[in-house]
């Protein structure tokens, strides 16, 4: 038998898992140290699920790797059962967003790698094995091989080999967001269901992930986590009774509370600052999301159309264009550093520059755009000018990303070009040449 635990309410329970002031720094050769998560703390208690709720790259999983005891923080408070971590905690385990399978061993095997790991018996691997993936619906699939499944029951395995510990705490990774929605919402189910049960042989969820409904729909408690860098932002209470319904008023004003707080207004004195907000970086240090010119005028486009005639909020859109959170904002906020739009308090508003745009032909877009680009985006301004300045009007791609690897990493640095050179090209500010990995003035096109 599994050791059954009814959950209850966690209120006055012990902390399983206790941080406080929390801080990581990678440092980046002789690059400015990127600070990931700046003054963290929460705390876990027995019976509850506790969702950590934020965008990509604000950190989440570091946090996940620092609990888990994987990646000692570089400084603040770690306790797991009131003892400060000092390597991989027992007791715990994670389920992986990728379902990091063994493909050479069967779903059997699989799932008592974890328990061989502890030095389990054999025969007692065995049977909790099979119990474990009994309860999560693998039943008949124990001698199949991870490549004849579907997504849905990889992560089954991956649940099962989480469970088969016993562990007081599971750790998820945002474990349903490589499945296709109908198969992520059954899992969900299931989970939740066996919680409510009692019937899951662990204590406590910490379930990070970027999906608001998600959260809502299977947390006790959402911890809002900012980006740039990384903290506890708000704490919400999740006080429906389970099932939860989607479609409950209840449930949608949770929804809309919580985008309204991620997209947060910083006072007015410092606009500077909430254009730039959800970016990485100030100046030409601001790490761009590569996101096409199509993309942002068929937002702007779709925004500027009924129903929304100009302003729209943002759960809705999210729900008609089915976009997610990690998609739908940095178009929101790009168009925000544009000047094209405005997001506040969970809507976001076409400004007049941006219905202009709308009305506008082709070349009075393109126009629009290069005005805006040169005006806000200080590397497209900084492009021209070196372009401008130099006899030759040329320039090489690394002479702007070498720059940039002073303020961020490579990858942000890629992407940064990627979309600058996107928009660069649309506005018709300057060309690039892939060949040559050259920006010119001659050829924008
Ligand atoms: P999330 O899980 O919220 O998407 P991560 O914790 O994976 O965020 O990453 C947070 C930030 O830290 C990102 O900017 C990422 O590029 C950076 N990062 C993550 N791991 C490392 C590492 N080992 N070295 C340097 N930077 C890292
Ligand atoms: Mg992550």
């Amino acid at each position: 038998m599994l050791e059954l635990t009814k959950p209850h309410s966690a209120a006055g329970n012990a902390p399983i898992v206790d941080l406080s002031g929390v801080r990581q720094v990678y440092h980046k050769g002789d690059n400015a140290d990127l600070v990931v998560l700046d003054d963290v703390s929460l705390s876990i208690r027995e019976g509850e699920i506790v969702g950590l709720l934020g965008r990509s790259g604000s950190g989440k999983s570091t946090l996940l790797r620092i609990i888990s005891g994987l990646l000692p923080a570089t400084g603040g408070d770690v306790r797991w059962c009131g003892q400060p971590v000092t390597g991989p905690c027992e007791g715990l385990s994670i389920v992986f967003q990728s379902f990091a399978l063994f493909p050479w061993l069967t779903v059997l095997e699989n799932v008592e790698v974890g328990l061989e790991a502890i030095g389990v018996p054999a025969a007692e691997r065995r049977r909790r094995a099979i119990e474990a993936i009994d309860l999560i619906g693998l039943d008949g699939f124990e001698s199949a091989y991870p490549k004849e499944l579907s997504g849905g029951m990889r992560q089954r395995v991956g649940f099962a080999r989480a469970l088969v510990v016993h562990p007081r705490l599971m750790l998820m990774d945002e474990p349903f967001s490589a499945l296709d929605v109908l198969t992520a919402e059954t899992l969900r189910t299931d989970l939740i269901d066996l919680w409510i049960e009692g019937r899951l042989p662990i204590k406590s969820i910490l379930m990070v992930t970027h999906n608001i409904e998600e959260a809502v729909l299977l947390c006790d408690r959402i911890l809002i986590f900012s980006s740039n860098p990384g903290r506890v932002a708000a704490e919400i209470e999740i006080g429906l009774p389970h099932p939860r319904s989607r479609v409950d008023p209840a449930f949608r004003q949770l929804v809309d509370d919580i985008y309204a707080r991620m997209t947060q207004r910083a006072p007015a004195e410092k606009a500077e600052k909430r254009v730039s907000e959800g970016f990485h970086g100030t100046g030409i240090g601001m790490a761009l999301p590569h996101l096409s010119t199509n993309l942002l005028a068929g937002l702007m486009e779709a925004l500027a159309a009924p129903p929304y005639e100009g302003k729209a909020d943002l759960p809705d859109l999210a729900a008609t264009l089915q976009m997610e959170v990690d998609d739908l904002f940095p178009i929101a906020e790009t168009l925000q550093l544009l000047r094209f739009a405005e997001v506040a308090e969970g809507d976001v508003k076409l400004t007049d520059l941006g219905r202009g745009f709308v009305d506008s032909e082709v070349d009075a877009r393109k126009r629009l755009f290069a005005e805006h680009l040169l005006a806000y985006v200080p590397l497209a301004a900084l492009i021209k000018r070196v372009l401008d300045e130099r006899p030759s009007h040329r320039a090489p791609f690394t002479r702007f990303s070498e720059e940039l690897e002073d303020y961020m990493s490579e990858e942000h640095a890629e992407t940064t070009m990627r979309a600058v050179i996107s928009w660069g090209r649309y506005a018709e500010l300057f060309g690039y040449d892939e060949q040559t990995k050259q920006f010119d003035l001659e050829n924008p096109a």
